[in-house]
């Protein structure tokens, strides 16, 4: 009755989807057409290059990074852009479902070699979370556990600001502006190793600005993992 009125539908691109396809969460056409980056990849964003011959991509290489490395599944095409768009702001928390099975596909070696210790989603403020009702990031790290093991602490970063000011700041101020927006609340748990994980990687800067913030607090290696990464050529 449920599936009547409400069929499954695709991830990608929200048609309804044909009965063999339900497994799969998208639809076999989009599976196809939507690109999964594949090498060469930028070392530190996880870009899709043109070449072997570069490590970096063009942004990366005048970018802050402390984090290791960030791993994303998907180039941000439209297709993925209008679909993250529809888990993160109109309720459709059933992708993660999708997404998680998609990175555990993927990056589920990435993972396991990094050696990390716990995944920790990138934290929305509490006023936003209870308007939205979720938090994306969190969702999908759960989704992700499932696969590969490692347990989520979705309260040990929080993110105590709702928003920042950054108008009429440089770069550098930006990035110090929103480091300051971020927390780490139980600095008990001791950690070598985490993965933060989020949906996209457009410039960088709140994974760079939540890296900082582990540092501080005593994590020796920050990885990353996203759904999306922007192009960075
Ligand atoms: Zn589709
Ligand atoms: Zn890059």
């Amino acid at each position: 009755m449920l599936d009547v009125l409400f069929p499954k539908r695709c991830a990608l691109c929200d048609n309804v989807l044909r009965g063999d396809e339900i497994g799969l969460g998208c639809c076999k056409m989009c599976d196809e057409r939507v690109e999964r980056i594949r090498s060469p990849r930028c070392y530190a964003c996880g870009a899709p290059l043109l070449s072997f011959d570069k490590e970096l991509c063009d942004d990366c290489i005048d970018r802050p990074r402390s984090y290791e490395s960030n791993r994303a599944v998907y180039a941000y095409g439209d297709m993925v852009k209008d679909s993250l768009m529809r888990f993160k702001y109109h309720n459709r928390r059933e992708y993660a479902a999708f997404y998680g099975q998609v990175i555990a596909e993927e990056l589920d070696d990435y993972i396991k070699s990094s050696g990390v210790q716990a995944l920790v989603p990138i934290p929305v403020h509490k006023n936003r979370r209870k308007k939205r009702g979720y938090n994306q990031a969190e969702l999908l790290a759960n989704e992700i556990s499932r696969y590969c093991g490692v347990k989520v602490l979705n309260k040990y970063l929080i993110r105590s600001q709702e928003t920042t000011a950054q108008k009429g700041l440089s770069n550098l101020e930006r990035l110090k502006n929103l480091e300051n927006t971020f927390n780490v609340t139980q600095d008990m748990i001791q950690l070598d190793k985490v993965m933060l994980v989020d949906d996209i990687f457009t410039t960088g800067s709140t994974i760079e600005a939540c890296t900082r913030v582990l540092l501080r607090a005593g994590v020796s290696k920050v990885y990353a993992l996203t759904v999306a990464v922007g192009q960075g050529y």
